[in-house]
């Protein structure tokens, strides 16, 4: 099969790779129908995060099953299936609870930017469409891996709830789709903070309310004046750096929740901070498991649109220029056909 593999900071590559197989009877072997380049795939992109060694990159697939071991009841080959960045046994404490991606046997899926995947404990992982889906119907369910129930995690955990005024931080794709799970989730006044002309417009498109350019001690006065001094009820943390921290939860009201999913790089909050602010904070890796169901609903229904968020689709042999456009901001996220 052939696969994108990281080779260096800014070096992607697709080649000729060794055919993924089943290997434990709680395996299966999904197909590519599309997959997608992930704002985090653009840390070791960058060097951020180091590369030692070629690897192959990529956390967002669906496909159909080709292949499923012996054991694995669930899923049968045929079936479309999404695949959450996350593989989870589905039975540990940690899964019971909705909290997949902390199981006690997680296994983070890699390499799925490529025409075949083998995903561990396919019965607690996987998740299939009623039927194999529409063409129009794949960027949508694709986001449903990772950044659209990443953006629905943020919003769950900020806490928002019917009437609420949400802010998010972060006009990436995640945030993007932050401002959408808000939205059904029922905020009243949802608050984006972009300074991208086309992405303000998306965020409009998918419920932002309102539309703040400023950052830093601006962006929390802006977010202040528009909160009648109070700050927002919740508020979706979907960058991951220090700044962004800052800004999400100096924004959030007493009390108010803030839901942080973008992965941390460099952020800081000191005892104090949280003591003073009286800030709630829950996030980490969403667990896409636990919301799957509802949100493939969601879009075989028709009532949200992820897919929108993708600007660019490329052939997968063409991924190198996928992660370039991203980079460069010229793309908020690339899809990847096979
Ligand atoms: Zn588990």
């Amino acid at each position: 099969m052939r696969g994108a593999v990281l080779h260096a900071p800014g070096d992607v590559r697709v080649e000729q790779l060794e055919d993924p197989r089943v290997v434990e009877p709680t395996d299966a072997v999904v197909r590519a129908s599309a997959t997608c380049v992930c704002g985090s795939d653009l840390w070791p992109y960058r060097g951020i995060n180091e590369v030692t060694e070629p690897t192959p990159i990529g956390h967002e697939y669906c496909g159909i099953v080709e292949e499923v071991g012996s054991d694995v009841t669930t899923v049968r080959p045929g079936q479309f299936v999404i695949v959450p960045f996350i593989a989870s046994d589905g039975t540990c404490a940690h899964c019971r609870a909705g909290y997949q991606s902390a199981c006690a046997h997680r296994v983070g899926v890699t390499g799925a930017q490529a025409e075949l995947l083998r995903v561990p404990h396919a019965d607690g992982t996987l998740v299939a469409t009623p039927e194999v889906p529409s063409a129009e119907l794949l960027p949508s369910l694709l986001t449903l891996s990772d950044v659209m129930a990443t953006g629905w995690f943020a919003a769950v955990a900020a806490g928002v709830q019917p009437g609420m005024t949400v802010a998010v931080v972060g006009d990436g794709a995640v945030g993007l789709l932050g401002v959408l799970s808000a939205a059904q989730l029922g905020a009243e006044r949802i608050i984006a903070m972009s300074r991208h002309e086309p992405r303000q417009r998306l965020a409009t498109g998918f419920g932002a309310t309102d539309i703040v350019t400023e950052r830093g001690d601006e962006g929390v006065a802006r977010i202040r004046d528009l909160t009648d001094g109070v700050g927002a009820d919740a508020v979706l943390e979907c960058v991951g750096t220090g700044e962004s921290m800052d800004q999400a939860i100096r924004s959030t009201r007493p009390g108010g929740g803030v839901g942080f999913v973008g992965v941390p790089h460099g952020v800081e909050i000191t005892g104090r901070q949280l003591f003073s602010t009286m800030v709630r904070l829950h996030g980490g890796p969403a667990p896409v498991r636990r919301f799957l169901p509802d949100l493939i609903d969601r879009v075989w229904s028709g009532t949200i649109d992820p897919g929108r968020v993708f600007d660019l689709t490329l052939p997968l042999d063409q991924a190198a220029e996928g992660y370039r456009a991203m980079d460069e901001r010229r793309a908020v996220k690339a899809l990847l056909t096979p």
